[in-house]
């Protein structure tokens, strides 16, 4: 089925991205799933195909504006092939919406250009083992001290905290918990990259940060981890955005969130894109009673269907929850600049 929400650059840039995957991805991938870690130099990589720097501004080392659409090449190449960049998604699409829309000038300063050239590495950290779904109740607490925040509590599912450079962390800055998702703030957690499957770290002050990797069945590569924090001190210029961004936590990380859901339904697209794929090759192929499955007209059928129907509806629903997303709820007023491009 002919697509219609891309225009040629898209185009021109998933080429790029599919002969990237062919050549530097895929021969490697089953000895990364096997390792459940990507290598840093993808990023390096992905860096130089200018895949890092997606609307950072161009003052901190970006592109600029950038239509969301790349992204979500990115995202339908990596399901079409069954690989994955490990945690770029949460840190290109999740993270970076909210270091632009926050971070002040001397933060952005600080965290942007290492990003789009590629050299910082962000994790996400918002679930916690009691929450999940439930991002208002987190509990994990920061609280005020000399020159910082103490953080206290344990966070899970973390992608990619071992090797990260920085942690997003949600907290709880409100120590009235009856102020709900009004009282979470964002901090950027330094740390050293740890390699392997655990790291533990200390403070001078007496802080403390922990954390294991949990295996996980499908969707390698990404290396999520459980991480305790106790007394861990941040110092007060990584509250994201400063005292303006205290009690904005929630708002951002949820605006964070629905950039994840649409690379989510790209990937949807592109595997379902690989499963027609495959099914018509596989038609082509096999010969049964003395012809090929794909001679059949049942076959067609439901080739059509998946190949036309299925994928067709599915990327209609991805774009239109992107417009969704864009315009505040209204779909068909498709105002912002970004998703014309
Ligand atoms: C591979 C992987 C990577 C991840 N990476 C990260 C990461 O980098 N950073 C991070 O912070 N988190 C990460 N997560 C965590 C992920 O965001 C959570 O798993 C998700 O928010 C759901 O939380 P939960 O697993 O605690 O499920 P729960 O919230 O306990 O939900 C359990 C079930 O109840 C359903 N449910 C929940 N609320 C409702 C409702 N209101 N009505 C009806 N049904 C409901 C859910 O759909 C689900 O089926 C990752 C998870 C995985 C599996």
């Amino acid at each position: 089925m002919k697509r219609t929400v891309y225009a040629p650059e898209h185009e021109a840039f998933r080429e790029t991205i599919r002969t990237f995957i062919a050549k530097q991805v895929t021969p490697n991938y089953p000895e990364w799933e096997n390792a459940n870690q990507v290598p840093r130099e993808l990023f390096n990589q992905l860096a130089e195909l200018g895949a890092t720097s997606f609307d950072i501004p161009e003052e901190f080392g970006g592109a600029g504006p950038t239509s969301f659409k790349f992204q979500a090449v990115i995202q339908e190449e990596t399901a079409r092939a069954a690989v994955s960049f490990g945690h770029y998604g949460v840190s290109i699409g999740i993270v970076l919406p909210y270091l632009l829309r926050l971070a002040d000038d001397e933060q952005k300063q600080r965290w942007l250009p290492r990003i789009a050239s590629g050299e910082l590495m962000v994790g996400v950290m918002v679930t916690e083992p009691d929450y999940g779904s439930d991002v208002a109740g987190v509990k994990v607490t920061a609280t005020p001290t000399d020159g910082g925040y103490r953080i206290n509590g344990v966070k899970t599912w973390a992608t990619f905290a071992g090797r990260a450079d920085v942690l997003m962390l949600l907290a709880r800055t409100d120590p009235d918990r009856s102020a709900g998702h009004r009282g979470l703030s964002l901090f950027v957690v330094d740390k050293e990259p740890a390699p392997g499957h655990d790291f533990s770290f200390t403070q001078d002050g007496g802080g403390k940060m922990e954390g294991r990797a949990i295996d996980t069945l499908g969707y390698r590569g990404m290396h999520s981890y459980e991480v305790a924090f106790d007394d861990w001190l941040v110092p007060e210029e990584n509250l994201v955005g400063g005292d303006a961004g205290l009690g904005k936590g929630f708002y951002l990380q949820m605006e964070g969130f629905e950039n994840g859901r649409l690379q989510t339904a790209a990937r949807a697209v592109g595997l379902m894109q690989a499963a027609y794929e495959a099914g018509a090759s596989y038609a082509r192929e096999r010969t049964v009673f003395g012809k090929p499955v794909g001679d059949y007209q049942l076959s067609r059928a439901k080739l059509a269907r998946i190949g036309g129907t299925g994928h067709g509806a599915a990327q209609a629903l991805s774009w239109r929850m992107r417009a969704t997303h864009l315009t505040g709820g209204e779909p068909w007023l498709m105002t912002d600049s970004r998703w014309r491009r």
